[in-house]
């Protein structure tokens, strides 16, 4: 390979920019020139493409989102789009890609290098952390370490006023930062897609937890599909049991911010891999962590199998909230 191009796509999550660091200083170091496409499948389809120096990447590694932008496109999930996207890298003279995105991403990236015959690397970098084969993602440490944060300072006003606070946290259908920010909170209740808890048994909880002399409380939600529905367990709690329970929605401030040192290392870890083995002429894999070791798992496993969430943790948070 030449010349390979390096993209970001779908939600932003911090630790992209080391990623982007790493894959390019691997790729340079070995002779190989590097482009960043612009805003993901949207700069593709648009050649908005930029070529990439090592001091480029001077001064990036500390920094949250993305130097190369992020985006969603709709056009790239037909099929015209992705050849206009091909040809616009054929013209630049890429003939292999590194992308660092969610499931979604690698599902474009698997269309694209199936129809055009580019090889492509996935990198997960989601805040989310629900990408199959991969134990962790780029950006989920952060994003646990920012809502943890907030939920530490909701504790101080939960203890002072004897409150019941419901906390929404970002997290489509699996809900590991739920799980993981209501452990390390120290939430009495964490409800996720997952695990779903009637309104009633968070009552009785809630009720028993007073008796026991418990004078505040914490429920962690994830966002699921639908943001905002803290409001109406709130609203169904009050109207059971006449509970008061304040709601509070983390929302976009747990996808910025510094990358923790984890993902730092983690996205430098992966991003090194991805790009040593595209250069090795492999294809069309996601390179994940899995016991701290470092996989190489087939998009196609990757793309068509769910990751479930870690109840272990949620049954663990319940029982120390005692
Ligand atoms: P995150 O989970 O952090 O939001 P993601 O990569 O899963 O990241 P998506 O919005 O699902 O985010 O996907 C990003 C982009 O990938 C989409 O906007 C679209 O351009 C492309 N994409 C997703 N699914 C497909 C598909 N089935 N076919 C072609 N392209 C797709």
């Amino acid at each position: 390979l030449k010349k390979i191009g390096v993209y970001t796509s779908g939600g932003d999550a911090p630790g992209m920019n080391p990623a982007i660091r790493a894959a390019v200083r691997t790729a340079l170091s070995q002779k190989v020139e590097v482009v960043g496409i612009l805003n993901g499948y949207v700069g593709m389809i648009e050649n908005r493409m930029i070529t990439l120096q090592m001091r480029d990447m001077a001064n990036i590694i500390q920094r949250g989102g993305t130097i190369l932008k992020t985006g969603r496109s709709a056009e790239f999930m037909k099929p015209e789009y992705r050849a206009t996207a091909a040809n616009n890298l054929k013209a630049q003279g890429i003939d292999g890609l590194i992308c660092i995105g969610g499931d979604g991403s690698f599902r474009g990236a698997q269309l694209l290098g199936a129809e055009h015959k580019i090889p492509i690397i996935g990198i997960p970098g989601t805040i989310d952390n629900d990408v199959y084969g991969t134990d962790d993602t780029i950006g989920f440490d952060t994003a646990v370490n920012t809502a943890l944060q907030a939920i530490d300072k909701i504790r101080d006003t939960a203890d002072s006023h004897d409150r019941i606070f419901i906390v929404e946290v970002m997290g489509r259908n699996s809900g590991w930062i739920a799980s993981h920010v209501g452990l390390a909170g120290g939430a009495e209740e964490i409800l996720t897609a997952e695990n779903i808890i009637s309104v009633d048994k968070i009552v009785e909880n809630l009720k028993n937890s007073r008796a026991r002399g418990k004078t505040s409380s914490i429920i962690i939600t994830a966002e699921g599909q639908k943001p905002g529905r803290a409001y109406d367990l709130s609203d169904a709690i009050r109207k059971k049991s006449g509970l008061d329970a304040k709601v509070c929605i983390l929302g976009h401030q747990q996808r910025g911010g510094t990358p923790s040192a984890h993902d730092r290392i983690l996205a430098s870890r992966l991003a090194n891999a991805a790009v040593e083995a595209l250069l090795a002429g492999r294809n069309n894999t996601m390179i994940g962590v899995q016991a701290d070791k470092l996989v190489e798992i087939p998009l196609d496993l990757v793309t068509s199998k769910e990751k479930p969430g870690d109840k272990t943790l949620i049954h663990l948070a319940r029982l120390l909230s005692i």
